[in-house]
């Protein structure tokens, strides 16, 4: 497997409109995203049932999947220990 040319992946989640809130998740996502009633582990921890809708894209944004997602969407750099 070479890995030259690195596969671009932004972030290791995907975004889904639930239950008035749109979520982030990890759960492996087709390309269209999550199909409607597809239901994934959010990353506030609740198994919800996805509502692939334009008007569900609009939703606010859950808080807790926010933090989370930003979390991951981190780049992996190591504490700076010498930062002081
Ligand atoms: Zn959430």
């Amino acid at each position: 497997m070479t890995s030259s040319g690195a596969t671009y992946r932004p972030h290791p989640f995907g975004w889904v409109p639930s239950g008035g809130l749109r979520h982030a998740s990890t759960d492996t996502r087709p390309h269209e995203g999550y199909p409607n009633g597809f239901v994934v582990g959010t990353l506030c921890g609740h198994q919800l049932a996805a509502e692939n809708t334009d008007l569900a894209w609009s939703w606010e944004t859950c808080r807790t999947c926010d933090d989370k997602a930003h979390e991951l969407a981190k780049p992996p750099t190591p504490p700076a220990a010498s930062a002081r």
